[in-house]
């Protein structure tokens, strides 16, 4: 618990997904996490006018050079970016010379993975795939070593959180919509999504949230972490 009088660290982590049209043949439910470009412009100028505000886009869309890297530049911030090694390269997704540019640009770079499935569950020969493999792929492609992963779909479990500790992974980022504590391991953040508009993410995002749902937030991720 905080000491009495003091404020901790807080952070509010913003995850993006892809910005624009989403890219032909992705599955449907991938299009929720799709934003419009003046939605994404109008939370980053935010962003930029709130020291705590911490921002990542998952899943390597094109976007993620296209868009959002000159917008996040222009406005003097930084972000972290989370692609899928399997996808390098694919129509609507980052190249290897994409996540290049978003490393040499002073952007973190982050793994999200092989293939977008759930770590949950997965045995050895994935594990290894999904944690070891994809983050030298990335780190490869980067230009640089890669600490940091994102959990597909923000699923995880105390196995996945132990496995993750085992591959030494400095930082593990997650989607359970509530503030994160600087420097924490885990860092929770929050996805805006194609329903979102400007008011909802003033409102259920970056306004502080009441007390209660605080430590309701909490305690619901506690259980994730140990079931
Ligand atoms: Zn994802």
């Amino acid at each position: 618990m905080p000491v009495a009088g003091r404020t901790p660290d807080v952070i509010v982590g913003i995850c993006f997904h892809g910005i624009g049209p989403p890219p032909a043949g992705l599955e449907p439910e991938a299009h929720d996490y799709f934003v419009s470009a003046d939605l994404f412009l109008g939370v980053l100028d935010e962003a930029a006018r709130q020291p705590a505000v911490q921002l990542s886009f998952d899943d390597g869309y094109a976007s993620d050079v296209e868009v959002a890297l000159p917008a996040v530049a222009d406005r003097g911030l930084t972000a972290t970016f989370f692609p899928l090694a399997g996808m390098l390269g694919r129509p609507g997704y980052l190249d290897a010379g994409g996540v290049r540019a978003l490393s040499a640009a002073g952007m973190g770079v982050g793994t999200h993975g092989m293939s977008h499935r759930s770590w949950r569950g997965l045995d050895a020969g994935s594990e290894h795939e999904e944690l070891a493999v994809a983050r030298s792929l990335i780190g490869a492609a980067a230009g640089a070593p890669v600490s940091a992963a994102a959990c597909p779909f923000g699923s995880y479990d105390r196995r996945v959180l132990g496995a993750l500790r085992r591959h030494g992974y400095t930082q593990v980022f997650t989607s359970d919509r509530r503030r994160a504590r600087a420097g924490a391991w885990l860092q929770p953040r929050y996805s805006v999504r194609r329903g979102d508009t400007l008011e909802t993410v003033r409102e259920t995002i970056l306004a502080p949230p009441p007390l209660a749902e605080r430590f309701r937030c909490v305690a619901a991720s506690q259980v994730k972490a140990w079931r």
